[in-house]
């Protein structure tokens, strides 16, 4: 019989190790703060995301934080600050997150999708210039996995083509590319600060920028309380305090008060984070097949190391795709590793041939030239295709913790020894996404999460 526990044998660990893992770290001061808003009543107001907004602001480096009830929301909010409309379109990795780029569709604006780059999941600069058009207003960049963008390639092709830049910092908020940090690149960033993410206050996002526009038509979008602060006189009297956006956007006074308390605990939380991932890389650095995404740039690093991925090499393992290495990982120890990563968004008809909003034709075609194909100026995108076969998630341990962390090191090489055991069950049906195969597995399903 096998020693693999997938097969029946012993497992590594006999109890996952919940506690290594748990999410978030919820201290007294954010137990206290958030009861204080509720019992005050607060929920609603301003007052406290307005102190969040200048801390966080302050932290981030920028001039300007606008708090939003969701990273959607900010990113939609963004999006719309920059002048993206009718007709324009934007350039977005096919692999991320559907809310990094979904939300241009209502401004009337289309999505062209371009590649990754195949050993750090972020955007290929080639691809990306190859899908500028006359039509090509910004660029959506997507620090994916918690990996910087190469952002001097990327800013450098923007300046060229005079595209306006935003990022979504949504799986990287504290990170930084050659010693600059994350969201400080591009005329505007915008972030999620949900529950699952690294900085995790609850349902929440925030937009980050410099500019004055930027933010006023951020705030005029979608904080019908707040648009007096950016409102001159005559367009108070003409709007009467009604959004453009007929959008509302405000934060839960809950979410800013656990926000001021994780600023303070953020850089903390992601230098443990990063000691234990790196511990646990060290631990399976001599494992052939394996191989960590991480920065090579001085001055890079992988803050918060949210939904990490790293590169599987099938053909090192005889043939035994990620989903079955994975299944004898989890096996082994109670779980935490993962397959797999977000579907590549140009496979979706959203961007392409659903009319959304009762144009008679695709939205995403409602202001476009009758010729304009976006299927064909997406092009084919290779790497974005293969990449759910290619990677896996490592557990993401909150915790650097030697003695907890050796037991999945030891899993990584006992399933990596006897890896070609595993042909007997593999599962070599083509996956699309890591989510998408969750269900078919019947698993619970974390729907299309980031
Ligand atoms: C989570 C996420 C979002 C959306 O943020 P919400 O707070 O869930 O609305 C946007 N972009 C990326 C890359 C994400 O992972």
């Amino acid at each position: 019989m096998s020693q693999l526990a997938l097969l029946g044998g012993r497992k590594t660990l006999e109890k996952a190790d919940e506690a290594l893992f748990h999410w978030p770290i919820v201290n007294d001061a954010m137990i206290a703060v958030q009861t204080k808003v509720l019992t005050d009543g607060n929920m609603s107001g301003t007052d406290i995301s307005r102190r969040f907004e200048d801390e966080f602001a302050a932290w981030q480096g920028r001039k300007y934080a606008l708090s939003h009830n969701n990273g959607t929301n900010a990113l939609n909010a963004a999006m719309y600050g920059i002048g993206l409309g009718p007709g324009d379109e934007i350039i977005c990795t096919s692999v991320t997150y559907w809310a990094s780029c979904t939300g241009a569709l209502a401004l009337g604006a289309a999505v062209v999708f371009c590649d990754i780059d195949p050993d750090t999941l972020q955007m290929d600069p080639a691809s990306f210039e190859a899908r500028i058009t006359p039509r090509t207003k910004a660029v959506m960049v997507v620090h994916y996995m918690a990996h910087p963008a190469p952002m001097d390639e990327i800013m450098a092709i923007a300046k060229r083509h005079g595209l306006r830049v935003i990022e979504d910092v949504s799986h990287a908020q504290g990170g930084h590319y050659k010693g600059r940090m994350l969201g400080t690149f591009g005329d505007v960033a915008a972030m999620s600060l949900m529950s699952c993410k690294s900085f995790a206050i609850g349902e929440g996002g925030m937009l980050v920028t410099d500019d004055a526009e930027i933010y006023r038509r951020a705030v005029r979008f979608g904080h019908y309380d707040r648009i007096a602060d950016v409102y001159s006189d005559e367009e108070m009297k003409a709007t009467k305090n009604v959004p453009f956006g007929g959008l509302k956007n405000r934060m839960h006074q809950v979410s800013a008060a656990i926000g001021l308390e994780q600023l303070k605990k953020h850089d903390d939380e992601i230098a443990e984070i990063d000691r234990a991932m790196k511990y646990f890389w060290k631990g399976v650095s001599d494992v052939k097949g394996l191989t960590v995404i991480y920065p090579k740039d001085d001055g890079s690093d992988k803050a918060g190391w949210y939904a990490s991925r790293f590169l599987y090499d099938r053909d090192a393992f005889g043939g035994v795709t990620n989903v079955t290495f994975c299944a004898a990982l989890n096996a082994e120890v109670g779980g935490g590793f993962s397959f797999g990563c977000n579907m590549p968004l140009h496979l979706s008809s959203v961007f392409f041939d659903e009319d959304i909003y009762g144009h008679g034709k695709p939205t995403a075609r409602a202001f476009m030239p009758e010729d304009v194909d976006l299927r064909a100026e997406s092009g084919s995108l290779p790497n974005a295709d293969r990449v759910n076969g290619r990677v896996m998630g490592e557990p993401w341990f909150k915790h650097c913790d030697p003695a907890r962390i050796d037991p999945y090191i030891e899993a990584v090489h006992k399933v990596a020894a006897h890896a070609e055991e595993l042909l007997s069950v593999n599962d070599t049906t083509p996956i699309i996404g890591g989510i998408a195969l969750s269900k078919r597995k019947g698993k619970a399903s974390a729907d299309n999460k980031a």
